[in-house]
């Protein structure tokens, strides 16, 4: 990860401030990383190196069924706690390192280059953790960040529901207070990991006459409450990922709300804006990875008689998809310098996501393409490519487009936000 100085003007027209950057320098681009930077990324890669087990690598886990994979990774997880590895940039006093958000690509960077699994617990290191760090109260702060920190216990976004998906504000789980408790009544759904959690970060309309976007609140729940019922939703290759999660007569401290009442979706668009942006940090290393492994695949491969990598149509795909995949590591760290100057990640996370799941889907499609029938190779198959690697991509390139708010609401907040175009009818 190397940064970009200087030149920067902003996504929807905003020219950011020119801070310390004289304008002879303005254009000037350093990709240097400073001493401390240099010595961050030296003792990480260390620590990563003499600790990753080859059994908790990505390549491995992704072989084992979801329960085994799950452990696997808790216990890498804990590790990391344990070894003051997670949540690199949280403040000193939380149990962070303080890390600066340059640190923190590298940190993603040398996860991602040593094949690191990715982690349990992402909801909470990723984007409700740093949600409670942004707008929580000091006690709540106290009693949930350590625990994250340590890798002790996992969080569960409780937000979609069977009829409030992209139309997020139109849910119906609903929360009633009797006395210090309120009463939460209602169904989510597509709960990521819900089988798991100690905690979810649980929307509920708490106001039924106010506009749909005024009366939501915030809700940290503790999964293991009475009427709490976690159903899992079967997915096509065996595993269950994903729950249903039920709420009959659950009760809740009246203080667990984060935020204030009624205020929850601009604390959701907090943690939303968390989970769409920074991740796509170690995204492109892993982008990387997989587009070498097809050159490589296309160099040795013979079709018709013909080398893969001498036919025209698949050198151009291979350009294409290598110009996207720098293209977003070039996007990326413009925005890092924009969060280095101080600015929370908004509005340009949708960009950032929407542009990684079209680049991920392109260059699976590009192995699909040139691998043909190999890509359906299952386990123990003699065509299985790359320790299933590739069918494992592709599959998982297929949903990229889906959590955080699809790529067309992405599309959607582009458009209104970015260039001003006239909301939909
Ligand atoms: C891998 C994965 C993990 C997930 N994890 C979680 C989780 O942990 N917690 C959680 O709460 N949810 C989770 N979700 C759910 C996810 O947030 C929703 O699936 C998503 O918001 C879309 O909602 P929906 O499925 O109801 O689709 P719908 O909203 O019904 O959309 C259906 C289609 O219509 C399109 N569409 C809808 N409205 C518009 C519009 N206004 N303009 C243009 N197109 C539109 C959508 O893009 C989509 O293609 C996860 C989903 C996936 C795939």
């Amino acid at each position: 990860m190397r940064r970009v100085h200087c030149k920067y003007v902003p996504w929807g027209g905003r020219r950011a401030r020119r801070g310390s950057c004289s304008a002879a320098r303005w254009s000037s681009v350093d990709l240097s990383l400073s001493d401390s930077e240099a010595r961050f990324e030296r003792e990480f890669s260390e620590w990563v190196r003499a600790n990753l087990r080859d059994e908790w690598t990505a390549r491995r886990t992704r072989l084992l069924p979801a329960d085994e994979s799950w452990a696997a990774r808790r216990e890498w997880e804990r590790l990391l706690g344990s070894g003051g590895w997670l949540g690199v940039s949280w403040p000193v006093e939380y149990g962070g390192r303080g890390a600066t958000l340059m640190e923190l690509a590298i940190y993603y960077e040398v996860l991602a280059k040593a094949d690191a699994p990715s982690l349990p617990n992402s909801a909470g290191q990723q984007y409700i953790g740093p949600t409670i760090l942004e707008v929580g109260t000091a006690e709540q702060q106290s009693r949930y960040l350590a625990p994250i920190i340590q890798g002790e216990e996992v969080w569960y976004q409780g937000f979609s529901e069977p009829n409030a998906g992209s139309d997020l504000a139109g849910l119906q789980t609903r929360a009633t207070l009797d006395g210090d408790e309120w009463v939460l009544n209602g169904q989510k759904i597509w709960g990521n990991s819900a089988q798991y959690a100690d905690w979810g970060a649980v929307l509920v309309r708490t106001d039924q006459e106010a506009p749909k976007h005024r009366g939501i609140s915030y809700l940290i729940v503790d999964m293991r409450s009475p009427g709490i019922t976690v159903r899992e939703i079967k997915q096509i290759n065996g595993e269950a990922e994903f729950n249903e999660v039920f709420f009959d007569d659950v009760r809740v401290p009246r203080d667990n709300v984060l935020g204030n009442v009624n205020e929850g979706w601009q604390v959701a668009m907090r943690t939303l804006a968390w989970e769409r942006g920074l991740f796509t940090l170690s995204v492109v290393v892993r982008l990387e990875r997989q587009w070498r492994q097809i050159r490589g695949y296309a160099q040795v491969t013979r079709r018709a008689g013909k080398l893969l990598i001498d036919v025209p149509h698949i050198r151009e795909r291979l350009a294409s998809t290598y110009a996207d995949v720098q293209l977003m590591r070039l996007a990326n760290l413009r925005y890092l310098t924009w969060y280095l100057r101080g600015n929370l990640p908004a509005e340009e996370t949708s960009y950032m996501k929407f542009y990684w799941s079209e680049t991920a889907q392109n260059i699976a499609d590009l192995a699909a393409d040139i691998a043909g029938p190999e890509l359906a190779a299952m386990t123990e198959s003699p065509a299985w490519l790359d320790d299933g690697e590739w069918t494992s991509d592709w599959l998982a390139s297929r949903v990229i487009t889906v959590p955080g708010g699809t790529v067309d609401i992405q599309r959607n907040i582009i458009a209104e936000r970015a260039f001003g175009l006239p909301r939909g009818t």
